[in-house]
């Protein structure tokens, strides 16, 4: 399991795309009009390519504002550089252009840059030596276990029976709104879920410590899986630590949380499900380097809410952690998810295929890229 190739990278390339009409997932942040999301492509000296997608849901125009510091700052030092290993092109970048992005108060989208970076890296290592993300790993199976997420309370009767059809047994409700009910969106799903299927909860870091005692109380009977971003991403060790002794249920986030070291500190604040985004932090291999570090109680379970590259990434990640992991595909209307690549996320039997082509993951269709293209400014 590691790469043998040296490789030179000759160019990046940014496609800041957009899809319009889907349906939204309600967040904490607002509504999402439009599906924004940002690919990367990078190209080495042989002509062999990669794709990657940085992290760019929000805020509306994300996509282009990151397109635009990889072109102005990141590209230039990305040329010509050599490596093995997608890690040292991480590494090279970091000791390069951390000081500057702290500079301009942008350390987190750097974060997001080099994650979407490392994905592509890894499709393009992979392609380079022919050989399949599964088939590197040497993994047992070439799929991965799906569940079904961001289910918008008004969507429950719809979407629950549609994705018990699919034979997804885990469905994760966005709550936390204050017009509805917690409880009751919670004791509506339960009714609605096949039996032995889990329900999970994600109040998008909305709660403060007492609103999330309360809650997390509340949906109890209905024993979730576990519950996401009850508190903040930045709330105090203690906060989380008092949360987990109040609570049976199991405290799960990661979209917000960075670095290894941030990981971990969670863990021993009582957080039992890590959830890495592949295009907000680390990429594949950070995923994969927290995956090997984490106590074995812990479950990673990567997030992902984006197009169909980074979908099959985030799978891909779920699918070499093995161990009960399953990673979350979104149930809501999105063009970028199903036709940017054609017909890759398809669920069957709670399960995707992933890709068998050499690479990580499967590049988008020359058409789509075109109709999604966000027009010249
Ligand atoms: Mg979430």
């Amino acid at each position: 399991m590691s790469f043998r190739s040296t490789i030179t990278l000759a160019q990046i390339e940014v496609f800041p795309i957009r899809a319009t009409g889907g349906v939204s997932p309600k967040m904490a942040l607002g509504t999402m009009p439009t599906r924004p999301a940002l690919l990367v492509r990078v190209t080495d000296d042989q002509g062999c390519f990669g794709w990657g997608e940085v992290w760019a849901n929000f805020p509306p125009r994300a996509n282009i504002h990151k397109a635009h510091i990889i072109e102005d700052v990141v590209a230039a030092h990305l040329t010509g550089l050599s490596f093995t290993d997608p890690r040292e092109v991480q590494e090279a970048l970091r000791a390069k252009l951390s000081v500057f992005f702290l500079h301009i108060g942008q350390a987190r989208v750097f974060e997001h840059i080099l994650a979407g970076l490392d994905t592509a890296l890894w499709d393009l290592a992979l392609r380079a030596s022919g050989e399949s993300f599964a088939a590197f790993m040497g993994l047992p199976s070439a799929s991965s276990r799906s569940y079904a997420t961001s289910i918008n309370a008004s969507d429950l009767e719809t979407l629950i029976p549609r994705h018990s059809g699919l034979g997804q047994t885990h469905f994760k409700l966005k709550i936390g709104f204050a017009e509805h009910g917690n409880a009751e969106i919670v004791e509506r799903a339960a009714r609605l879920c096949p039996l032995g299927a889990r329900i999970m909860v994600d109040s998008n870091q909305s709660w403060s410590l007492d609103e999330a005692k309360a809650s997390l109380h509340a949906i109890e009977p209905f024993d979730p899986y576990f519950a996401e971003e009850c508190l903040r991403a930045d709330a105090p060790a203690s906060e989380w630590e008092d949360l987990a002794r109040s609570t049976d249920i199991a405290l799960a986030g990661g979209e917000n949380i960075y670095g290894i070291a941030d990981f971990l500190t969670m863990t021993r604040a009582g957080m039992r499900v890590l959830q890495p985004d592949v295009a907000k932090w680390g990429g594949v291999s950070g995923a994969l380097d927290l995956a090997a570090q984490v106590p074995e109680d812990v479950m990673i379970w990567p997030h992902f809410m984006g197009s169909a590259v980074g979908q099959i990434a985030a799978l891909s990640i779920s699918a070499a952690v093995g161990r009960n992991s399953a990673c979350e595909v979104d149930v809501n209307e999105n063009a970028l998810r199903t036709e940017l690549c054609g017909d890759v996320i398809r669920i069957e039997s709670g399960c995707v295929a992933l890709p068998e082509a050499p690479g990580l993951v499967v590049p988008p269709s020359p058409d789509a890229l075109d109709r999604f293209a966000e027009p010249p400014a």
